[in-house]
C-alpha cells in the first residue's frame, strides 16, 4: 500500500505450502468442499449497490461462514462489513435461520438441515462516498467502480483459502467496459464469466468497470505484458501525457533490471481517476489498484505528489507479494497478522519504490533529494520517536493506520515508511562502501526477488532470511545494524544512509519542491521545520510539535488559527511572517480560536523559513546519485 490512506490486498499461497491447519482440525482433514459459484450483479453500481448471489457446497450440521476480516496488506482488521446487508440464506427454497457470533462479529453460525447439498446465499454491498475517515466501501461512482470481490464474499470456516476455488461472474451496466488481471472464461452482453479460481487470488484480483475506460499497453510485443488501464469520471481524464506512459514503460524495464524475474502472468496498473472514490494505492501480485484524484495526470503539482505511486505498488509484486513476512503469511483472512517486518514490507518497498521513481524518470534526481531530505525532516521532527520506537510503529500498524493525522508527530505515524527509507539507503551505501560499489543493494534484489519466473506465488521469510541473504551480498552484522535503529528511542532520526550516500541534510530558505507541491495540493501550510506547525488552508491546526516555537507557545491541534501579526489569517501570510522573523526579529503573534474562546500566542522565532535539502559533502562517493541512476538505456524507450 501506498503510505496514503489506502492498503494492500491479496493471500496467494501457491506451493508455498504453509501447511497451516485453520478452524477446527476435524474439517481440516476433509477435502475442501466443492466449487463455490458467485455471481455478482453491479448493474446497480451507479446507485451505490451491489447484489450478490453465492451457492456454497456443504453439508448437514453446523456451519459458519466468514466475511473476509483481515486484509492482506491493509496488515488491519478492516473488512468493510458494516457496509454488508441484504443477508439471506436458503436451502432447496427454504430459508435458513442464521446468527452472527457474538465474539466474532466476522463469523455467520447456521445449521443446515438434513438432507442439504448446498446453501444459497443472496446479499448486498452498499458502496459510500469518501469521508473524513479511511472508509473501502466508497468504491464507486456515478461513471465507475472497483470491485474487491472480498466485499461480496462469505467462504466456509475450516479451510486455507488457496483451496476454496470459486467459479466467479459479473454483471456490469450496460456498455461499461472493465478490466482485470483475472483470466476470463466467457463473455455475454454484459455479462462475465472467470476461470475458476482460488479465493486468496480472487480476493488479489479486483476488477475496475467504467463508462470511460482506455488501455496504454506498454510492452505489447514482449511477455509478460504490462498495461495502464484508466477510467476516469469524465472522458477529458483520459488523456494520459505520451511522456508519462513512456516514464511508466521505462519503469517496466528498470524493474525488470533490479528484480531480473516476473512473478505474474501478466500485469495491469489499474488506475482510477475520480474525486468519488477512496484515495488509495493497493498492490496484487498481477495488478495494483491505484486511485487518485481525477485532475492528477493533468496538473504539474499532483502528478508530482504521485510520480511514486505507480513505482510503489509494482515493487510489492516482489517485495510483499511474492516475498512475503511469515507474519503476514496468514491463511485466510480471519487469522490475525503480525507486522513486526513491516520496514521491510513496506519500508524497502518505499526505498525501491523511490529509487525506480527517479530511474524511470517520473522524479528527477534533484527532485528525489529534495523528498529524501522532506521525509528526513518530517522524521527529524516526530517528536513521539523519544517513546515509540519505529520497531512499534510497525508492530502498532493496524492501529496507526486508522489514526487521525492531528498529534501525529507526538503519537508517530507509519513511520515504518518514511523512516525505512533513510534505513534501507544506509544499507544500500553501506553495501557500496563494504564492497568498494562492487556490490549494491541491487544485488540483494536479484537473490531475493529473482527468478524462477512465474506464476504468482508467495514465498514467506523471516528476519533471520533477510539477515543472511545480506551477508551473501556483503558480511555485515545486519542484525545489529537493523536492531539499533528499530529500536531505538534517541532523538535523532537516522540520517546515515543519506550522509553515507555523500549528502547531508540542511535546512534553507529556498522551497522543498516537494513540500511546496504538497502545500499547493492541499492548500494547507507545512512549517514543521520553522515553528514546527501544520495548517489547513482554512487556519485549522493539524499539527504542533512538542518542543518547537508554535507548541511552546500554546499552539496545538483543534485549534484554529484567524489572526497573523494581526492580519487575518492565510497560508501566505503565516509564510510572509516566518520569512520575515529573521530580519525582523521578535515574536510572530497569533490569534486562534479554541471552543469559541479567543487565545493570542505570541511564537519566539526568529528563523525564518527553513526547508529541507540535501547539499553535497564535497570529497566523498556521490553514492545517492550512482543509485538514482537509470540501468537501462533511456533512449531505447
Ligand atoms: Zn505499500
Amino acid at each position: 500500500m501506498a503510505n496514503r490512506v489506502g492498503k494492500c490486498a491479496g493471500i496467494l499461497i501457491f506451493g508455498v505450502g504453509l501447511g497451516l491447519t485453520v478452524g477446527n482440525p476435524a474439517r481440516a482433514a476433509e477435502a475442501a468442499p466443492g466449487r463455490i459459484k458467485i455471481s455478482v450483479d453491479a448493474t446497480h453500481a451507479p446507485q451505490r449497490i451491489l447484489h450478490a448471489k453465492l451457492e456454497i457446497p456443504t453439508r448437514p450440521g453446523p456451519l459458519t461462514l466468514y466475511y473476509p476480516k483481515w486484509m492482506p496488506a491493509d496488515h488491519s482488521p478492516d473488512g468493510p462489513i458494516s457496509n454488508l446487508g441484504g443477508l439471506h440464506f436458503t436451502a432447496g427454497g427454504k430459508e435458513i435461520a442464521w446468527r452472527q457470533d457474538l465474539v466474532d462479529m466476522y463469523a455467520f453460525n447456521l445449521d443446515i438441515p438434513e438432507g442439504v447439498k448446498s446453501v444459497d446465499v443472496s446479499l448486498d454491498f452498499m458502496i459510500s462516498a469518501p469521508g473524513p475517515t479511511i472508509d473501502f466501501s466508497a468504491s464507486g461512482s456515478a461513471k465507475l467502480f472497483i470491485l474487491m470481490w472480498n466485499q461480496v464474499v462469505l467462504y466456509p470456516k475450516g479451510w486455507p483459502a488457496a483451496e476454496l476455488v470459486f467459479d466467479p461472474a459479473l454483471s456490469l451496466p450496460p456498455g461499461w467496459k472493465f478490466n482485470t488481471s483475472l483470466p476470463i472464461k466467457s463473455q455475454v452482453a454484459n455479462t462475465i464469466a472467470f476461470l475458476p479460481v482460488a479465493l486468496d487470488l480472487l480476493i488479489d484480483s479486483p476488477v475496475q468497470a467504467g463508462e470511460f475506460v482506455r488501455v496504454f499497453p506498454l510492452n505489447s510485443d514482449a511477455k509478460p505484458k504490462h498495461e495502464v488501464d484508466v477510467v476516469a469520471d469524465d472522458a477529458w481524464a483520459l488523456d494520459v501525457p505520451p511522456a508519462l506512459i513512456a516514464n511508466y514503460t521505462r519503469l517496466v524495464a528498470e524493474a525488470g533490471t533490479l528484480y531480473q524475474s516476473h512473478h505474474y502472468r501478466d500485469y495491469h496498473f489499474l488506475l482510477t481517476l475520480s474525486d468519488n472514490v477512496l484515495f488509495l494505492g493497493q498492490e496484487h501480485h498481477e495488478s495494483s489498484d491505484d486511485r487518485v484524484a481525477e485532475h492528477t495526470l493533468a496538473d504539474p503539482n499532483a502528478r508530482l505528489l504521485e510520480a511514486g505511486l505507480f513505482p510503489h505498488e509494482f515493487t510489492h509484486s516482489w517485495n510483499g507479494q511474492y516475498r512475503r513476512p511469515e507474519g503476514l503469511a496468514t491463511p485466510d483472512f480471519q487469522q490475525p497478522m503480525k507486522g513486526e517486518l513491516l520496514w521491510v514490507y513496506e519500508g524497502l518497498t518505499d526505498y525501491l519504490g523511490t529509487v525506480l521513481t527517479a530511474r524511470s524518470g517520473l522524479l528527477t534526481p534533484a527532485q528525489t533529494r529534495d523528498q529524501i531530505a522532506l521525509t528526513a525532516s518530517t522524521m527529524e521532527h516526530r517528536a513521539g520517536r523519544r517513546w515509540r520506537s519505529l520497531q512499534n510503529t510497525a508492530n502498532a500498524a493496524q492501529i496507526l493506520y486508522f489514526a487521525p493525522q492531528e498529534w501525529a508527530a507526538s503519537r508517530r505515524g507509519t513511520d515504518f515508511y518514511a523512516e525505512s527509507v533513510l534505513i534501507w539507503l544506509d544499507v544500500d551505501a553501506t553495501i557500496r562502501k563494504l564492497t568498494s560499489d562492487r556490490k549494491s543493494l541491487d544485488d540483494f534484489c536479484h537473490a531475493f526477488y529473482g527468478p524462477p519466473d512465474g506464476e504468482p506465488v508467495v514465498k514467506t521469510y523471516n528476519f533471520t532470511d533477510l539477515v543472511s541473504t545480506l551477508n551473501q551480498i556483503a558480511a555485515h552484522d545486519w542484525s545489529s545494524f537493523f536492531r539499533e535503529r528499530l529500536d531505538s528511542t534517541d532523538a535523532a532520526a537516522p540520517l546515515g544512509g543519506i550522509t553515507g550516500g555523500g549528502w547531508k541534510l540542511v535546512y534553507t530558505d529556498d522551497p522543498n519542491e516537494l513540500l511546496a507541491a504538497g502545500d499547493a495540493e492541499s492548500k494547507g501550510g507545512d512549517f514543521t521545520s520553522s515553528i514546527g506547525v501544520r495548517v489547513r488552508g482554512d487556519g485549522t491546526v493539524i499539527d504542533a510539535i512538542p518542543g518547537m516555537p508554535g507548541f511552546d507557545s500554546g499552539v496545538s491541534p483543534y485549534l484554529r488559527i484567524v489572526a497573523v501579526n494581526g492580519k487575518q489569517f492565510s497560508v501566505d501570510e503565516m509564510k510572509g511572517a516566518i520569512r520575515d522573523s529573521k530580519s525582523r526579529p521578535g515574536t510572530i503573534e497569533l490569534v486562534t480560536t479554541n471552543t469559541g474562546r479567543l487565545e493570542t500566542h505570541a511564537i519566539r522565532y526568529e528563523g525564518g523559513n527553513r526547508y529541507p535539502h540535501l547539499e553535497r559533502i564535497e570529497g566523498t562517493p556521490d553514492y545517492l546519485d550512482e543509485i538514482l541512476k537509470p540501468l537501462t538505456p533511456v533512449s531505447a524507450h
